[in-house]
């Protein structure tokens, strides 16, 4: 049975599953990049204002569906599915940086954002880090509230929320966030954060799905991708994908695009769910989110 590829969020808006991260994609790189997985089939794209990369992947997109901004691409014959697409087929995620918490300032540097993209909407915007020492994120979250109400963001959400800031920023919410966006690959689980995701509603998106890396030579992913014919990366995302999670590998090679795009045919079966849960090791390649501020 071949598994879904688009979840809905909590507004009804659709998100693919799979989406490419640019966390570290250099800013000159990002064009080529996410044209290069526009290609492959990946439609939406993780950026952030702290990536620096935004201006890069507006214009692969802004070139995908016919931006005339840059003459080059919008009258270029680089593909023609890719130029056959439009804004709607392609979901944009962009972060507020933790140096612009804030109300004001939060709907400053989404303009910014905004602005650097050529977008005219973002698709899904995000409180990067909760920053907790800062004591703003309730009012940032009240900023990207305005934008949804605005129309400029279809949803808007958090991400390294833990449990105990997702309960506080609940009570002052009028719009549940619609995705946290939390660290979690097989060594990082998120059990109790993906149990409270589901009881709010909120979609659990992974971001260092792979570990970074580190995760792919574990002896049991290893073991696994030799039962299915795969590779570590490919049991890892799908392993994701049956998970119910939002996923968004990083890759810089064509090959690995092309590769972390290739798991919607095949699927791991419960006895290997259940082993892969037994992989847990609380352990994090990233910073933990009460230390970040
Ligand atoms: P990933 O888990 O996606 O791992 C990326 C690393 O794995 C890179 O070194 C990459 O190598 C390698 N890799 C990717 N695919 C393969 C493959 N098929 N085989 C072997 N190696 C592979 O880590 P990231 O930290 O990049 O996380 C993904 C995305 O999550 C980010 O890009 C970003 O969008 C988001 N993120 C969000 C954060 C947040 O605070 N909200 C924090 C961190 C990430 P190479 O690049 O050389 O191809």
């Amino acid at each position: 049975m071949r598994f879904p590829a688009r979840l809905s969020l909590n507004n009804g808006v659709m998100m693919d599953q799979m989406g490419y991260g640019l966390y570290k994609v250099p800013p000159a790189d990002a064009d080529a990049l996410v044209s290069t997985a526009l290609g492959e089939g990946y439609r939406r794209f993780d950026t952030a204002a702290m990536y620096g990369n935004e201006v890069g992947v507006g214009r692969a997109i802004g070139g995908a569906i016919g931006d005339a901004r840059d003459a080059n691409l919008g009258t270029g014959g680089s593909g023609e599915s890719v130029h056959a697409l439009t804004r709607e087929d392609v979901f944009v995620t962009t972060k507020v940086w933790n140096d612009h918490h804030g109300y004001d300032a939060t709907l400053r540097a989404f303009d910014t954002s905004m602005a650097n993209l050529g977008l005219d909407y973002v698709d899904l915007y995000l409180i990067h880090w909760p920053c907790p020492a800062r004591g703003l994120f309730a009012e940032t979250y009240k900023a990207l509230e305005t934008l949804y109400r605005e129309g400029k963001v279809r949803a808007i959400g958090v991400s390294n929320f833990q449990p105990d800031h997702l309960e506080q920023l609940m009570q002052s919410a009028e719009v549940v966030p619609a995705v946290n966006q939390v660290e979690l690959h097989p060594w990082l689980q998120q059990a109790r954060l993906r149990t409270l995701h589901s009881q709010l509603g909120i979609r659990t998106e992974a971001w260092s799905p792979l570990g970074r890396g580190q995760v792919l030579g574990d002896p049991a992913i290893v073991a696994l991708a030799e039962k299915y014919k795969r590779t570590p990366a490919q049991v890892i995302l799908r392993w994701h994908l049956q998970l119910g999670n939002l996923v968004i590998p990083k890759a810089s090679t064509a090959g690995r695009i092309k590769e972390n795009f290739n798991v919607f045919d095949f699927e791991l079966d419960s006895g290997d769910l259940d082993g892969m849960a037994g992989l847990e090791r609380h352990h994090r390649t990233g910073s933990h989110p009460d230390n970040v501020n």
